[in-house]
């Protein structure tokens, strides 16, 4: 090769460094364009994320003042059909009597809507306090029996709280393990026309206890096995629409039952029956779930 020939190639090499570094350069500049973009798209993220945070807290407080404002008007209500009931004001006809039923009913089920109401917006406003006590699960079933024999009233539907296997003790908040499973037992109650509603407590593997209430009802199908926990959702049926509720239990009870730091299990077939069951640690630890 002759010094020429070199130099020709030396000067083509450069003029490729050349371009080369041009190519960079306009890739430098794009990538900067592009990073520029992120970072807008970050910030605009930023905005949209704090104005769904302030509308979410806006909801919040606007159902937890409603549930407020409702209650004391429904309250009295309550009370005065419960006053005329009891005949205080003389006694009543059989179609009043039947009519101021219904109002109670109505109004009872208008109340159990607010303070589902009141407690999701406490949840979600991180406002719930659990108050923590040493209870053996038979002391919270035997509240349930007492509160459920006079209502499951339907004959063909056995009602039976078992004892529990050993003395399970937990050291939680009992109201609100009541509150879970008053929820399950009422909607077993209501979607179980014979046969029965069985309660009944064991430990796990895992040192958790479960605590379930089993029915033999219409059962839930496996599409709706976890729809049913989205707030206001209700399974589309003929039975279901025929005892409409809220559709707010089942949300409530697995904010609760994380709260409580433990989750809910349901096992379902449709035509034999469902089982859900609130499963919890024995000693409840300070901060879980909350
Ligand atoms: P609500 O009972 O007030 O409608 P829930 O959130 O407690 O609201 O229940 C949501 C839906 O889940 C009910 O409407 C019903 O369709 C279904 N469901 C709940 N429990 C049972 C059950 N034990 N058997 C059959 N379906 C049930």
């Amino acid at each position: 090769m002759t010094t020429t020939d070199l130099e020709a190639e030396v000067q083509e090499l450069r003029a490729q460094l050349r371009a080369r570094e041009t190519e960079v350069e306009r890739l430098a500049q794009e990538l900067a364009e592009t990073n520029r973009g992120v970072v807008a798209l970050y910030a605009e993220l930023d905005d949209r994320a704090a104005a769904l945070g302030q509308l979410s807290d806006t909801k919040t407080r606007f159902l937890s003042d409603m549930s407020h404002e409702l209650r004391a008007p429904l309250a009295s209500v309550i009370n005065l059909t419960r006053l005329l009931l009891a005949y205080s004001d003389g006694p009543l006809t059989a179609e009043q009597e039947y009519q101021v039923t219904l109002i109670q009913r109505s109004a009872q089920s208008l109340a159990d809507m607010v303070n589902d109401l009141l407690d999701i917006a406490k949840i979600e406003a991180r406002k719930i306090e659990l108050r923590i006590e040493t209870v053996p699960v038979s002391e919270i079933f035997a509240g349930l029996r007492g509160l459920f024999r006079p209502l499951a009233t339907n004959e063909r539907v056995e009602f039976i709280v078992e004892d529990p296997p050993e003395s399970i003790v937990l050291v939680t908040d009992a109201q609100r393990i009541a509150q879970v499973l008053r929820n399950f037992i009422s909607n077993a109650l209501k979607f179980t026309d014979a046969g029965a509603v069985r309660v009944t407590a064991h430990p796990l593997d895992d040192g958790r206890i479960s605590l379930d209430v089993a029915d033999t009802g219409i059962g839930i199908a496996p599409a709706d096995q976890s729809r049913i926990f989205e707030d206001y959702t209700q399974v589309d049926g003929p039975i279901q629409k025929r005892v409409r509720g809220t559709g707010l239990g089942l949300p409530l009870t697995r904010k609760l039952a994380l709260l409580l730091g433990g989750e809910i299990r349901l096992e379902s077939r449709v035509g034999e029956g469902s089982r859900f069951s609130l499963i919890v640690p024995r000693i409840h630890q300070t901060g879980q779930g909350a």
